[in-house]
């Protein structure tokens, strides 16, 4: 599935689960159930394309990089700094402006690899976190995950059903520690990333288990981005308006 069908699906399910979890136990003013379904269904859209992180060319992953153009001028201006820098001091002509080139090409170079790098000091943040400042376990794993995000392949670890399990058990610990708008955005991202894994059942790569790795269900269903997958977008979209419509007649 694409971004389309993925953000439409993770819509449909944060809106599940918002009038679920507005049936179970009621709010008294509309200003908070409003709050409190945008929290939801925004943080269920953020889960829902989440996964795809693993992904280069991915909308998730396009959103921390370069554009294919780009990354390819960096690259080769990265290559061609780096070359004058060194020719620079082998030539013994000048050792700064030498050091000023080769700084230059690792700038360039690092433009080019933005995602890598932006996944990595994410990484690397989430673990200073959790050994400097007794953040919640869920930053070790959080910071673990994004640290080999870049090295993973698309598909493996991180949309394996237990990569998701330990996420979801995490974050709704984590939420249920702050009740409120913490929990509600736990809640949306936890339902936003399974509906991504049951988006990517239906396509022709499917999802494995990350220990039984013959565990494997793809429905071959339909092709990415292809006619069926936008008619599905179109019915969640549908039917999230109809349950926000019928909640609002209910209420
Ligand atoms: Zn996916």
């Amino acid at each position: 599935m694409n971004k389309q069908g993925h953000s439409a699906l993770a819509f449909l399910a944060g809106s599940v689960t918002s009038v679920a979890a507005l049936t179970a136990s009621p709010m008294s003013t509309s200003l908070e159930v409003i709050g409190f379904a945008g929290v939801v269904c925004a943080a269920s859209i953020v889960g829902g394309l989440a996964p795809d992180l693993d992904h280069k060319t991915s909308t998730a992953s396009q959103k921390i990089q370069l554009s294919p153009r780009k990354r390819k001028l960096m690259r080769a201006l990265s290559g061609i700094f780096l070359f004058i820098g060194f020719v620079l001091i082998l030539l013994g002509y000048s050792i700064q402006a030498g050091a000023i080139w080769i700084g230059a090409g690792i700038i360039a170079g690092s433009l080019a690899r933005l995602r890598t790098i932006i996944l990595l000091a994410s990484g690397a943040l989430m673990l200073i976190g959790y050994a400097v400042y007794d953040w919640h376990w869920m930053a070790l794993f959080t910071g673990a995950a994004l640290l080999i995000m870049p090295f993973v392949k698309h598909r493996w670890i991180i949309h394996s059903p237990e990569f998701a399990i330990v996420l979801s058990l995490g974050l709704f610990v984590l939420g249920s520690q702050y009740p409120g708008l913490v929990m509600a955005s736990c809640l949306g991202f936890i339902v936003g990333w399974w509906s991504h894994l049951f988006g990517d059942i239906f396509g022709n790569d499917g999802i494995r288990s990350l220990f039984v790795p013959k565990f494997k269900i793809a429905l071959r269903l339909f092709d990415n981005g292809g006619a069926a997958e936008r008619m599905i977008s179109k019915l969640c979209q549908l039917f999230s308006i109809l349950i926000w419509v019928l909640y609002g007649l209910v209420l």
